[in-house]
């Protein structure tokens, strides 16, 4: 049976997430908040009213054109997914393939590295500087060394909440010859987007989801930004359909409502700073900055595992991220509704 599967199949570990019962859900960097309920009773109304017997539109042209507006990014060069998870495994797929590297800055997204070896591809790991800082000369050297044909960079980098300046970006693009995948899955936590370098750059590709602050993970609507080249070449591989007719619908109304939506961004960024405050004013806790939905915080005396499972027995639960390299000390928590921040803060005093 083992020779059934490409043998790279067989020595991968699988994605996986520890899933607990708990009061208090801080462990996937969800938006905590639901949608306004006219919102969703408006989504619902238009889905009763269409024909699911009939497949979606072959190119889902209103939604195209919306996320176009939304994101001032070209109908033509963007690439609807089920959930940015899909668009990035057409990419892994399309570029990568045994005898060709992809350039990875570590800590990140483990998804990236799984996605790369299920292809058979070579894995560059490019280590964070201290303070979890970007290695953008790093980078760069590693991708000319192995010619490597793309490098993937998470902006702001889950776990670490990082964010790269456009300029790094740009220095990234300029020294190497591969594609550069941004994955911008938390950019509508964080200042700025790089979206706007597309325009300048072809081998530049921006992903984007509305998992996490669209509040939207549940409806898996993710999208890819890039070159016309890129997309249409793209597109002969994408499967056609990918993205359902309820998930186009409820999309477009997002969109279309986004502003009596979008508050709830402030106010998570507040929390972050809020619970980020707290924190650092706990014995034996680094907590660095982020410019996403989520913290990273260090415990410099009790093991980590110790502190998760403390927090998991008051119903809370967060990341232990300790078993990734680069991270033996951390745990990730997300930025919940303010009683959740109050909760998770009240059982950290208590476990340390
Ligand atoms: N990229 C990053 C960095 C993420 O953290 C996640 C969600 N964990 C994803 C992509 C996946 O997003 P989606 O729900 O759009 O597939």
């Amino acid at each position: 049976m083992k020779d059934l599967l490409r043998p790279e199949i067989d020595t991968l570990a699988a994605y996986s997430l520890k899933e607990m019962p708990c009061r208090i859900k801080l462990n996937q960097n969800e938006n905590p908040y639901e949608l306004p309920a006219t919102v969703k009773q408006e989504i619902v109304d238009l889905l009763a009213a269409e024909r699911w017997s009939r497949y979606p539109p072959f190119v889902p042209r209103a939604q195209l054109d919306q996320l176009a507006a939304f994101t001032g990014w070209r109908a033509d060069g963007v690439l609807l997914g089920n959930g940015s998870n899909d668009i990035l495994q057409l990419l892994f797929a399309c570029v990568l393939d045994k005898g060709r590297s992809v350039v990875i800055s570590k800590p990140t997204f483990t998804l990236y590295t799984l996605l790369a070896q299920a292809v058979g591809a070579v894995v560059h790991d490019v280590p964070m500087l201290p303070g979890f800082r970007f290695d953008t000369e790093a980078i760069v050297q590693a991708a000319g060394r192995h010619t490597a044909s793309m490098t993937v960079l998470c902006s702001p980098n889950n776990p670490t909440g990082t964010q790269l300046a456009a300029a790094e970006i740009e220095r990234i693009l300029d020294g190497t010859g591969g594609l550069v995948v941004v994955d911008e899955a938390y950019v509508q936590f964080a200042p700025y987007s790089v979206a706007g370098l597309l325009e300048r750059h072809p081998r530049l590709v921006v992903l984007q989801t509305f998992s996490k602050a669209m509040g939207a993970a549940g409806l898996r609507f993710g999208y890819g930004l890039m070159a016309p080249s890129i997309a249409g070449r793209l597109n002969r591989v994408k499967l056609p359909y990918a993205v359902n007719t309820f998930t186009l619908i409820a999309a477009g109304v997002l969109m279309r409502r986004w502003v009596e939506v979008r508050g709830w961004i402030g106010t998570l960024n507040a929390e972050r700073e809020r619970v980020r405050a707290a924190l650092a004013t706990m014995p034996g806790i680094t907590v660095y900055p982020s410019a996403a939905n989520f913290l990273l915080l260090e415990s410099q005396v009790m093991p980590p595992s110790q502190i998760f499972e403390r927090l998991c027995a008051d119903g809370i639960l967060i990341r232990d991220v300790s078993g990734i390299p680069l991270l033996a000390r951390a745990l990730r928590v997300s930025i919940g509704t303010p009683e959740e921040n109050n909760e998770f803060l009240g059982s950290m005093r208590r476990a340390l």
